[in-house]
């Protein structure tokens, strides 16, 4: 009899072993690792909205809130807004860049000035919910800041023409906490082409261009190579002396946008150990303009980069308040998590996302990719 109970309880344990392992097993989703890795988005155009819709006035705007169905700030009213606190904290984004952005236009004419009161609204943003955003400037704080339940807070200038071909210039943004900058926006520099102009080789990048990003690489400022040509990707990959980041660009061979990254620059990211964050924006991941992008197809895109040059390569750049249309199913800052979920759950064809894999996609290869500049920059200065 007291063999049987043994026996009995015995069974009834390994029962309870063998559920609890197979529960933790089932119940795991790709959103899971957004609680152990902070999910680092490369650009958000928020600021952008905020000069357009406020001139930058933060006093009623009501960050705090789930903007989604506000007046102003909603999808009805505002297609191109898809941002608040209260969506990014459902979204579990624990890292973001804020991009100081001034168009094509102001080029030649106040566009350092533009750009500083970007920098500045960006700063008043943060300075104005320090209990959920803090100003980020060194790879090691996101982590901890990030763990200290606040949103590791980044500042990106979105386009040369932010510098006016000044070297100082581009400094004294170092200075004020830039990390990185978009070599232009949708129109030339004086030093850089545009993915617009589609590699009709204009000047590729001048001679000034290679000194800028040699510059930037010895204070330790990140090139991102969002909206430049395919050719200055070349010429810039050729050059550099630390990793860049695509801060948010797609895969060309998916989707032949010049926007996108094609196939041998890819390979050229690879060797660099740099990152290209994946755009979300509609244009970019789907090019069959007879359906409606779905989240579908940003898989596909982080699929193709993982496939072709390996998973220590992507991340996430979403382009959130940048764009006016969004695949179903990423309508804003809120579904991240849905992203990861269904990673973990590939398809037949996909690749399988291991835990490690999606915590390399949501914030470990960039916060790599963050030191290496840190490291690269240190080391350029004690060489000389
Ligand atoms: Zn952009």
């Amino acid at each position: 009899m007291v063999y049987i109970n043994v026996a009995v309880c015995l069974s009834v344990l390994l029962l309870m072993i063998g559920l609890s392992v197979g529960l933790s097993v089932n119940t795991f989703k790709g959103r899971d690792v957004l609680n152990s890795v902070p999910l680092i988005d490369g650009h958000n155009d928020l600021p952008e909205n905020l000069y357009e819709k406020l001139s930058n006035n933060l006093s009623g705007f009501h960050f705090e809130d789930d903007l989604s169905n506000d007046d102003a700030w909603g999808r009805t009213a505002c297609p191109v807004c898809h941002t608040d606190l209260h969506r990014l904290i459902a979204g579990k984004v624990g890292g973001q860049f804020w991009v100081a952005y001034t168009g094509c236009e102001s080029q030649y004419k106040d566009a350092v000035q533009r750009t500083l009161r970007q920098i500045d609204v960006i700063k008043r943003l943060i300075d104005r919910y320090p209990t959920n955003l803090q100003l980020v400037t060194v790879a090691a704080d996101i982590e901890t800041t990030w763990r200290n339940g606040r949103i590791a807070s980044m500042i990106g200038i979105e386009g040369g023409q932010s510098l006016e071909s000044s070297l100082a210039v581009l400094r004294l943004y170092y200075e004020l906490g830039v990390r990185y900058m978009t070599l232009t926006h949708t129109c030339n520099t004086p030093w850089a082409d545009a993915s617009s102009v589609n590699d009709g080789s204009v000047y590729n990048l001048t001679e000034f261009g290679k000194k800028i990003v040699l510059e930037m690489n010895r204070i330790g400022m990140m090139v991102d190579l969002a909206h430049v040509s395919h050719n200055v990707m070349r010429d810039v990959l050729a050059v550099t002396r630390a990793p860049i980041i695509f801060s948010h660009s797609s895969a060309f061979s998916i989707c032949q946008n010049y926007r996108n990254v094609p196939d041998d620059v890819l390979h050229s990211v690879k060797e660099n150990k740099g990152i290209v964050m994946v755009n979300f924006y509609s244009g970019f991941v789907n090019c069959n303009s007879s359906r409606n992008a779905t989240l579908q197809d940003v898989v596909d895109h982080i699929n193709y980069i993982r496939n072709l040059i390996g998973v220590d390569y992507v991340g996430i750049g979403a382009d959130y308040d940048g764009v006016n249309s969004l695949p179903v199913g990423l309508e804003d800052v809120s579904k991240y998590p849905d992203l990861f979920d269904r990673l973990y759950d590939s398809r037949e064809g996909e690749p399988t996302w291991t835990k490690e894999d999606l915590e390399k996609l949501a914030g470990r290869n960039f916060i790599r990719v963050f030191q290496m500049v840190e490291t690269a920059s240190i080391k350029i200065i004690e060489d000389r």
